[in-house]
């Protein structure tokens, strides 16, 4: 796919106005990319929020005029509502469209879009950016700032898709991410892996040290350890989007979570029998694994991962 030049858009409309949804309004204005930003949310406290701090400049009437109003869509709503966006899409957009979304699945997205009208242009994608932070609040404009933005788009031939698909990955590389296209059915797998079976075990080891009677709630918040206190950002991210990346990853995360269980079990028999040399070279993997990370640019090695606590 060869490089074209984000295009400025007239009107962009933002489903879903929290963490991804703000931060891709910020970095389409600091980019002077979309002459006006409208905002839809289920929440009209958060609309409400979104427009007094700067984030849209229109509140949204309701769904179907924000969805007929716009050349530019970006659902950044939980992924489970995916189909009764698209659903309204079908129904409201204009013709010529172009529509992303942010949701981290994408097998469940690409199905749902494929519903769509043909005179619709939709983009899935999905930047492996964020932080356990929720809410229009917590956006900010360099969110995507040098991550990988993940498309995957339809298997559509036609001309004016694979326009738009250069429009997207144009837009992304414009707020400074660098772009990735992929198979929907591989990203979910490496995100399975890279992204949530992580998240499932931070919030099951918070759960279990939760569910601990013996050690009391107040030692476990003062004597949280490094190692804890990171698996507690995690756990502290939102539950209805996890809720719906699990929902709609069930295949690839039981698969990764199967060959968890059985190294898990590894690792149990080697401190049973006191096998010394079959954890230090488990170890070992994970630091080898955590300086390619770091030279690859995908992380910092300064201390509590190089984040500030926003
Ligand atoms: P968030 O801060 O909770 O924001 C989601 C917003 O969408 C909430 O304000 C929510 O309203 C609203 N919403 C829910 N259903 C809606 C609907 N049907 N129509 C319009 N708005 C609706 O979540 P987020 O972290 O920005 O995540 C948004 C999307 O980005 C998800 O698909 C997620 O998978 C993806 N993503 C997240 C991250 C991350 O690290 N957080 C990274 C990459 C991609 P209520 O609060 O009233 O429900």
């Amino acid at each position: 796919m060869s490089d074209s030049q984000a295009q400025k858009v007239e009107s962009v409309t933002i489903l879903g106005i929290g963490l991804i949804g703000a931060s891709f309004a910020h970095a389409l204005r600091k980019a002077d990319l979309a002459t006006s930003i409208c905002g839809f949310d289920l929440c009209a406290e958060t609309v409400k929020r979104a427009k007094e701090i700067g984030v849209i400049d229109h509140i949204a009437p309701d769904l179907p005029t924000s969805i007929a109003t716009s050349a530019l869509i970006v659902i950044a709503a939980p992924v489970g509502a995916i189909n009764d966006l698209c659903e309204a899409i079908n129904q409201h957009a204009k013709p010529d469209t172009l529509i992303i979304d942010v949701g981290s699945v994408k097998e469940a997205v690409v199905d749902a879009a494929n519903g769509l009208r043909d005179d619709l242009y939709f983009v899935p994608c999905h930047p492996i950016s964020g932080t356990e932070q929720s809410g229009p609040d917590a956006g900010f404009a360099e969110l995507f700032e040098n991550r990988w933005s993940i498309l995957t788009p339809l298997k559509r031939s036609d001309q004016a898709y694979e326009e738009a698909v250069k429009h997207a990955a144009a837009i992304w590389r414009a707020i400074g991410a660098d772009v990735e296209i992929m198979d929907a059915k591989h990203h979910d797998l490496a995100l399975a892996v890279t992204s949530h079976l992580p998240h499932l075990i931070a919030f099951t080891l918070v759960g279990a040290a939760d569910d601990i009677e013996t050690v009391a709630q107040s030692e476990i918040v003062k004597y949280s350890a490094g190692g804890f206190r990171d698996f507690t950002r995690i756990a502290a991210s939102d539950p209805i989007m996890w809720r719906d990346v699990f929902l709609n990853n069930r295949e690839a995360i039981l698969e990764v979570l199967g060959r968890f269980s059985e190294e898990l079990a590894v690792m149990q028999r080697a401190i049973r029998w006191g096998d010394g040399n079959a954890l230090e070279e488990a170890f070992s993997r994970g630091r080898t694994l955590r300086k390619a990370i770091v030279d690859a640019g995908q992380e910092t090695s300064h201390p509590n991962f190089g984040r500030d606590q926003k």
